[in-house]
Formats: C-alpha cells, sequence, structure tokens
C-alpha cells in the first residue's frame, strides 16, 4: 500500500499562502489556502492591478501564483483558464485562522468541498466580508469544529487544537494517518494572552507518534526587529499615556483583537477612551460574545470605548449602528487629553483635521518594516514629521520567535521538520539532521 504523503502546495520559501495536501490512499485534506506575502506575485499583482474577477485562477495560473490541482476550484473560478474543472477530488479543506494569507482565496474554491474551521473563524469570516467590500470568501458547505473533537475523513482524523497568534481563533492541528501523525501549526506563538493553548497543542503533539512535524517559520533565521510580549506593550504604553496632555494615537492590524484589549486598558487605566473605526467597532461588536464576557470592549455597551467619525461624503450600511454616538474630530481636538485614537495609515488625512499639538505620541503596534525602503513606512514618517508627533515602536509579534522555534522542534523530536511560512527554511537545521527543507509540489511519504 502506498504511504501517506504531505505535499506543499505554497507556503514555501515564503511568508504565508501556506496549502499543505495530505493524502492517504484515496483520501485527500488541504489546510490553508491564501495568497502568500511574498514578493513573487507583487512582481505582477500590486495594489489595485489585480487578477480579473471574472477569470482569478486563469489570471494567476498565468504566473504561477496558484497550484494546478485539478478537482479543487470551483468551475467559475476556473472560466477561461486550461485546467479543466472536475468533481471534487479534495475531501476536506481546514482552515488554520482568519488571516488573508491562509484564508483569503477561499472564494476559488469548489463550494462543493467542506470548508472546516473554528466558530470564531467562521465569525470573523462573516464580519470582515460584511465591512470589506473587497473580502468574498464565497459560498461552501462550511463544517464549524469543535476545540480537540476529532474529525474522520477516510483513513485520517484531524484534531483540531486552538494556539495563541495575533488574531483570536487560531488553530494549529494534529492529522493522524495509517503511518503516524502530522503536527501542523498554523502560525502560532507562545508569548501572548493564550500562550497556555500553544503549550497544551505542543503536549499533544509530543504524546503522538510524530512522523512530520509541518511548523511555521515567520521569524525563523536573521530577524533584527524588536520584539515585546502583549505585556511588554502593555508596560510601552503605559510609559507614553503617561501625565500626557495631548491627543494620543495608536496604529495596529485590523483584526488584533489582543492589541485592542491592551490598548483599551491602558486608555482606561489613564482616564481615556479608547477611539475606534467603524470597521473596529463592527468587529469587537460580532466577536465580544465569544470571548467571556467584559473582556473585549463593545462601543455603546462598554465603558471607555468610541467610535471615530471620518470625513466621508458617503457610509455604507453596515456602519450606521456605529456612527449615531461617533466622535469627530472637532471633539478630539478640544478634548485630545480624554482620548486615545487608533488611526490607520490609509485615513491619515483625518489629522489634517484633527491638527495635534506638536510632540503628540504616535504608537506604531505594528510589526517593524522589512526593509529599509519600505514605501509605506516611507510614507507614515513624512505623515508624522509633517505634523511633529512622537514616534513609539511597541509590539508583540504574532510568531514564535526563531530560539522557540528550534526549541519546540527538538523537544517534539519528529521524523521529520518540514519548515514552511518562512524565508529561512535552513534556520531549522541547527535543531537537527531531521529537517527537510521543502521543494514546491514534491509529495514526501510518511514515514520514509
Ligand atoms: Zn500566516
Amino acid at each position: 500500500m502506498a504511504r501517506p504523503t504531505v505535499t506543499f502546495l505554497g507556503g514555501v520559501r515564503e511568508i504565508g499562502g501556506n496549502k499543505v495536501l495530505i493524502e492517504d490512499g484515496p483520501d485527500r485534506i488541504l489546510f490553508d489556502f491564501g495568497p502568500s506575502f511574498s514578493p513573487r506575485i507583487e512582481q505582477f499583482y500590486v495594489d489595485f492591478l489585480q487578477p480579473r474577477s471574472a477569470s482569478p485562477v486563469q489570471d494567476l495560473l498565468e504566473f504561477d501564483l496558484l497550484p494546478r490541482v485539478e478537482g479543487l476550484y470551483s468551475r467559475e473560478a476556473l472560466a477561461d483558464s486550461d485546467l479543466p474543472y472536475r468533481p471534487p477530488e479534495i475531501h476536506g479543506l481546514f482552515v488554520s485562522h482568519a488571516h488573508a494569507d491562509h484564508a483569503g482565496y477561499l472564494k476559488l474554491v469548489d463550494p462543493e468541498i467542506p470548508v472546516y474551521v473554528g466558530a470564531g473563524t467562521r465569525q470573523l469570516l462573516d464580519t470582515i466580508e460584511s465591512s470589506s467590500p473587497a473580502m468574498k470568501y464565497g459560498e461552501h458547505a462550511w463544517k464549524v469544529f469543535e476545540d480537540r473533537r476529532p474529525i474522520r475523513i477516510g483513513r485520517l482524523e484531524v484534531v483540531p487544537y486552538p494556539v495563541d497568534h495575533s488574531i483570536p481563533f487560531a488553530y494549529g492541528f494534529l492529522v493522524r494517518t495509517s503511518e503516524g501523525t502530522i503536527a501542523y501549526t498554523g502560525d502560532f506563538r507562545q508569548h501572548g494572552p493564550r500562550a497556555e493553548d500553544t503549550r497544551s497543542f505542543l503536549a499533544a503533539a509530543a504524546a503522538e507518534p510524530l512522523s512530520a512535524l509541518v511548523t511555521e517559520g515567520t521569524r525563523a533565521g536573521p530577524d533584527p526587529r524588536r520584539d515585546l510580549s502583549e505585556e511588554g506593550v502593555r508596560g510601552g504604553v503605559d510609559r507614553v499615556l503617561h501625565d500626557r496632555a495631548s491627543l494620543a494615537f495608536a496604529c495596529t492590524y485590523p483584526r488584533d483583537v489582543d492589541r485592542l484589549c491592551t490598548l483599551h486598558d491602558a486608555a482606561q487605566a489613564v482616564d481615556r477612551d479608547l477611539v475606534v473605526s467603524t470597521r473596529t467597532a463592527h468587529l469587537l461588536t460580532q466577536i465580544a460574545p465569544m470571548f467571556p464576557a467584559g473582556t473585549v470592549p463593545v462601543p455603546g455597551r462598554s465603558p471607555g470605548v468610541a467610535v471615530y467619525a471620518r470625513k466621508k461624503r458617503r457610509n455604507f450600511r453596515w456602519e450606521a449602528p456605529y456612527l449615531a454616538d461617533a466622535l469627530g474630530a472637532d471633539t478630539l481636538r478640544a478634548h485630545g487629553s480624554r482620548y486615545l485614537l487608533a488611526l490607520d495609515l490609509m485615513h491619515f488625512p483625518e489629522l489634517i483635521d484633527l491638527r495635534p499639538p506638536r510632540g503628540s505620541p504616535f504608537i506604531h503596534s505594528m510589526s517593524e518594516p522589512f526593509s529599509e525602503d519600505d514605501v509605506d513606512d516611507q510614507v507614515l514618517h513624512n505623515w508624522l514629521d509633517h505634523f511633529g508627533l512622537e514616534f513609539h515602536q511597541m509590539h508583540a509579534s504574532g510568531h514564535a520567535s526563531g530560539p522557540q522555534l528550534l526549541e519546540i522542534v527538538r523537544s517534539l523530536r519528529p521524523a521529520h521538520v518540514y519548515p514552511i511560512h518562512t524565508q529561512h527554511p535552513e534556520a531549522f537545521e541547527k535543531a537537527g539532521p531531521r529537517v527537510r527543507s521543502p521543494e514546491l509540489g514534491t509529495p514526501y511519504p510518511l514515514g520514509a
């Protein structure tokens, strides 16, 4: 009998874009399906230059930006491509978490293929879809799984474990095959508020006969960027806000709920309200019921959180409930010391109306740029310089550090390690000789 295999159809020597195919006899399942953040995509598609919605697969296959897999894509997505439509030959697609690089190509997938997600991820995808016109995930046979409850697909058994990451409801998986178990980490860290989840996933993996560890390696290899724990971010924000009389600013990733909670707590401690965009207000409102009561601030219901009304000619219908009591630039300008405004780079023109006093603090609570010629970073600093804002870098990564990754590999002792979601798979070789730096599209047999 043929051995089960694991094949990497994306995420190889690139950050994001994981597409992990596991086959055992006739049974085939896939983990994650989104675009990578690699410069390879941006060689062809950048900003508003994107694949045509009438023929997305054709436009991506042209540059080998998608795997040529039959029985995976929908008839509609395949329009005009040279890949023939076939009824589903993939028996389940598991989504580890709701970040775009793991879920962003779901809309291309045949709606007959069951898509397995956690309840929180399902809610997040719905929320993102309803408030971001550009994000569509398509119709699917959704299957909502429960934490740690095994799902049987033919010979395969998949057990989802919650892990800590910079978006809530992220999962790692144990996949039991006829030749031992594959542990797939998804994206994870162990220095955030749900570190205990990661530890119990790794403990469960350690208790299995591990044929393969498929691990993310975002921060493997050289990484000069500074990193804090979530508590470290809180301490830093406290120091910046202490004794300040002016309006304060912060920018974060839009779905980093932990960071929004940290900013809210820090603002509350100095009698400021956290002021968020309508999109963030929508996110917090939609997902708060999935957290213990009172832990996620909800505009209009929780103390210390308000909504900012940007200057716009037209608002979307979903924004209406959040705009009823929203604060405008006038209020924030007049009473700056009462507020901490979460302001995205793309909304920086608001600064022209906000006119913060020079020296007002701006907390950049996102990853430092990868490269020194990062255009967005240059633009951000141009604006901060123009308004005389004081820049503070403070971030806790969503990913385990290089040394932590090596420690995990050493302690799990899998037969083989396949590093993906990294530009430096070779950095794992320090952990031992069992590291296989995967090639795109090569099936690796388990137990061999
Ligand atoms: Zn990712």
